[in-house]
């Protein structure tokens, strides 16, 4: 098979240097292009993150000496590129949109890792073991645009990947759950590099991550919603509430999880057999960076832990564990995803191969 051509935005950040190691080697895809802000642009990679490359690996021979562009030049990433991973910061929401934007309008998919397109109304937020077939959305959003190649999907937050694939799984078993309580203790490199203050996180734990409970309350609502006419519908049937929390941990975030279901409970049994046969449509159709079992189930009673657990199946696996009896909900859990691989640059691989195997990437 020939290999797309992918563009990175936002490559020398913590999100595109996961992809810069996550997409090397990889079978479909070839990155042949990087972009981030003037600051870095005009010259090679190697420099514009010298200092700063956060990987545990080398960075990949051809990548080196590529030339980083600024992302505002368009025009020159629509002649290198197929598609490109969108994973750039910019603090004004709006210009993030309008740039993704024009981006598709040249013609070029756009995988994002961004918050500014998730509540597009004919934009889908993918999981995709949860919600693939949000992508028919994609039909209207190039008709409201006279967009002919191009177009946008975008990832979820890192906060509630991790809960949301369980809760997904009870609901599609005909469990539905309908009150969700989380605290969340998420991992510095979700905040991006340099990120938080080391004075603020060693020996610490702040209770505030700014923006981010509206995300895990209000997101899932989406994923969970359906389309009709064209648009999305929320989920009213699911109320969630959330507390975020940053901790002193490089990678993963876990969350503790109180779940409190509509009509029928399942027994413990059952819930830990529905979490550890759940497959979907990543793992039907094979895709690459699908994990083998999206949800893994660890009976030891001190886990799932951060240093141990978030690299399952290469960090795309989500891990629960400690599922008990709750006296004020149903069950209690603790579950745990790798916020920069299946929260951001993996997740974001995931979403490009389901739409490369449903046609809609060419
Ligand atoms: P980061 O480490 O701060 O990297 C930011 C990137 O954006 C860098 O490449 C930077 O380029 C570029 N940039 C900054 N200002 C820019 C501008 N004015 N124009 C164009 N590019 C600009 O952030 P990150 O953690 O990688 O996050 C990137 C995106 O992914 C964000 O939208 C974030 O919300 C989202 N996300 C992050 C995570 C995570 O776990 N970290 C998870 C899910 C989603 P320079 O190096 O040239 O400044």
């Amino acid at each position: 098979m020939k290999k797309f051509k992918v563009g990175i935005l936002g490559a020398t950040g913590m999100v595109g240097q996961n992809y810069i190691k996550l997409l090397d080697k990889h079978l479909w895809f070839d990155v042949v292009y990087l972009a981030a802000s003037v600051n870095s642009a005009g010259v090679t990679y190697k420099e514009a993150v010298k200092g700063r490359w956060q990987m545990n690996t080398e960075i990949p021979e051809k990548i080196k000496n590529i030339i980083v562009e600024d992302v505002a030049n368009i025009e020159k990433a629509s002649k290198k590129c197929d598609f490109v991973f969108s994973a750039f910061e910019i603090s004004d929401k709006n210009l993030v949109k309008e740039i993704e934007e024009k981006y598709a309008e040249a013609g070029m998919p756009v995988v994002s890792n961004a918050s500014a397109n998730r509540w597009t109304n004919d934009v889908p937020m993918l999981i995709p073991e949860i919600n693939s077939d949000h992508l028919d959305i994609l039909a209207s959003q190039k008709k409201n645009h006279n967009w002919s190649k191009g177009f946008i999907v975008v990832k979820p937050n890192c906060s509630l990947q991790s809960y949301l694939t369980p809760i997904h799984a009870l609901n599609m078993a005909g469990y539905q759950v309908k009150k969700i309580m989380i605290t969340t203790l998420q991992a510095v490199s979700g905040a991006g590099y340099p990120g938080v203050p080391s004075l603020d996180m060693i020996d610490n734990v702040v209770p505030y991550i700014g923006g981010e409970e509206e995300k895990t309350e209000n997101e899932p609502l989406k994923i969970l919603g359906n389309i009709k006419n064209g648009k999305f519908i929320k989920n009213t049937d699911i109320k969630i509430s959330a507390t975020c929390t940053r901790v002193p941990v490089t990678d993963g975030h876990l969350a503790t999880v109180n779940i409190l279901f509509k009509d029928k409970k399942p027994t413990k049994e059952a819930v830990i057999n529905i979490w550890n046969n759940f497959k979907s449509i990543p793992q039907d159709l094979k895709l690459p960076f699908a994990p083998i079992n999206p949800i893994i189930y660890t009976e030891e009673e001190n886990r799932p832990q951060p240093k141990k657990d978030r690299s399952n199946d290469k960090g795309m696996a989500v891990t629960v564990g400690r599922l008990r009896d709750c006296k004020v909900f149903d069950y209690k859990f603790v579950a745990l995803s790798h916020n920069t691989i299946r929260g951001a640059a993996g997740g974001g691989i995931l979403n490009a191969e389901l739409l490369v195997k449903k046609g809609y990437i060419k």
